[in-house]
């Protein structure tokens, strides 16, 4: 397929059921990671706009909270088909601006959809509780109701994939929401905001915002119309968010960065291994909060693991996402490429092995080469620091208790994963790592029915499965009696 600049639209902001340029007409150039040019921009909101969005939010809550569950579900289903039918187009906006690779894209829209549907579902089935009373004639319900007005705050990696869950929970439950979406990946969360303004949400419901995220996030979040904060990046920022929403006493929901551990045992089935996590390690330039990180490999089959997935990485296709087999695009933000190499050379500097990779591709768009280390030491800072690119790095343990030890050494505790043949290291791994989430002998992890979601440093509550919804909702006690 030929990329086009027609291909990529502008963005704006979604306020009270209106696209709009911000009250001070600022924009913040879009650029295309592949290729470096300005493929387009992004209204940036100022506080005039998100004194708007706030009062729009608050009169959206009044209006959806008031709708019947069964009409909220009815209309998201439409959304849900809404983008289905505008995958293809939605697709090529998120390459140019994301650099994943089409497909990939393609796919995460479709995933966006499959998402709605399954909150969809859920909001039909926000069950109270009756609790049988002391006293006859006394009818005591617990009911759960939307928590209000929601700002939500997502990054550019999965430019839909971050939005949707929050988005079509908060929907879900009642809740209105405004959005503060990525600057660098505008166009395509916008289609996303689109297709539900196009399955007749009311005005007010759904809002979106870009600008300075900080400024954003610093007016939002005590802003007394704000009941509630989801945030998904780095642990760093999460920290202050979640400190910032505790001093207003908002509830909030905390998607932040980890460290996944990948064990190999030498009992494991290592072509399937070496296949599936070179796969996950390398899926959208390793630019995902669950990637496979530290690769733990028992000492027997250390060397075959390490060679053989160091292969993997030399044969994936870089290129632009736009073009016919691309694997893997670019990094999506420059920022990463000097970060990258520091870890890189700090592994090396500290007696890693590199096996191959490490450098900047070229010297147009943000490539940087599929990375193996191999024996690198816990002190290396890569051994600490979440990569976010597409470096994988190898040690070895020789027992099931060591590699629990490293798995559960560092504060994150988001994905991890593990390769075995035994029922009895299988069930160990799934109850003595430390994590939110940890799939064996596959990868299935962030599927919209099951939880998605970290403990430790890697924040709290569950974006996925049938708690999800719960963090968008209250409990209520109501008691009566006849009068
Ligand atoms: P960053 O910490 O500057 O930003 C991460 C995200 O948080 C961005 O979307 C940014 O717009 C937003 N953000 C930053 N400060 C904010 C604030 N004060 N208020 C509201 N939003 C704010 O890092 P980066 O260079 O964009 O990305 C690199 C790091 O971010 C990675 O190492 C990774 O840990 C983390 N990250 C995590 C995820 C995830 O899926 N959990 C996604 C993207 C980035």
């Amino acid at each position: 397929m030929s990329t086009t600049f027609s291909d990529y639209r502008d963005t704006r902001l979604f306020i009270d059921g209106e696209w709009r340029d911000g009250v001070e007409g600022l924009t913040i150039d879009v650029l295309d990671p592949a290729t470096g040019e300005v493929i387009g921009k992004v209204a940036h909101a100022t506080r005039a706009d998100l004194d708007a969005a706030l009062a729009a939010v608050d009169r959206g809550f009044k209006v959806w909270s008031a709708t019947s569950a069964f009409e909220r579900s009815k209309l998201m289903r439409k959304a849900a088909d809404i983008l289905r039918e505008r995958a293809g187009q939605i697709a090529v906006m998120m390459t140019r601006e994301q650099g994943k690779p089409l497909d990939q894209a393609k796919d995460e829209v479709l995933a966006g959809a499959d998402v709605i549907d399954w909150f969809a579902e859920e909001a039909r089935r926000t069950y109270g509780q009756i609790i049988p009373a002391r006293v006859a004639g006394v009818t005591q319900m617990a009911i759960k109701l939307p928590v209000g007005p929601v700002a939500a705050f997502t990054p550019w990696n999965f430019p839909i994939n971050q939005v949707v869950r929050k988005l079509s929970a908060a929907v879900a439950a009642g809740c209105s929401i405004i959005v503060k979406a990525p600057e660098e990946t505008p166009a395509s969360p916008a289609e996303l905001i689109r297709a539900f303004v196009d399955a007749g949400i009311p005005a007010g419901v759904v809002n979106l915002v870009y600008g300075v995220p900080a400024e954003i996030s610093e007016y939002l979040i005590p802003h007394p119309v704000i009941r509630k904060i989801s945030f998904t990046g780095s642990t760093p920022v999460g920290k202050q968010l979640a400190a910032l929403a505790a001093q207003h006493m908002k509830l909030s929901t905390m998607e932040l960065g980890g460290h996944a551990p990948a064990i190999i045992f030498g009992d494991a089935d290592v072509d399937k291994a070496v296949k599936v996590m070179a796969m996950s390690k390398f899926r959208n330039a390793g630019q995902v909060c669950v990637s496979p990180t530290r690769f733990l490999v028992q000492d027997s089959v250390y060397d075959k693991v390490v060679g053989s997935f160091t292969e993997a990485a030399r044969a994936v296709k870089v290129g632009n996402g736009m073009e016919a087999g691309i694997e893997m695009g670019p990094l999506a933000n420059e920022r990463r490429i000097p970060a990258l190499e520091a870890l890189v050379n700090d592994a090396v500097e500290h007696g890693a092995e590199l096996k191959t990779g490490g450098r900047r591709i070229g010297n147009k768009g943000n490539f940087f080469e599929p990375t193996v280390l191999s024996n690198v030491p816990k002190e290396a800072r890569i051994m600490n620091e979440e990569p976010f690119g597409p470096v994988a790095v190898f040690s070895s343990f020789t027992t099931l208790d060591e590699a629990i030890d490293e798995a559960n050494r560092l504060p994150f505790g988001l994905a991890s994963y593990a390769f075995t043949g035994s029922a009895d290291t299988a069930n160990q791994i799934g109850l003595r790592i430390e994590a939110g989430m940890t799939t064996i002998n596959h990868n299935g992890l962030a599927l919209p029915e099951v939880p998605f979601g970290g403990i430790k440093d890697s924040g709290y509550g569950t974006e996925g499965g049938s708690e999800a919804i719960n963090a968008y909702l209250v409990t209520k006690f109501v008691t009566q009696t006849a009068p």
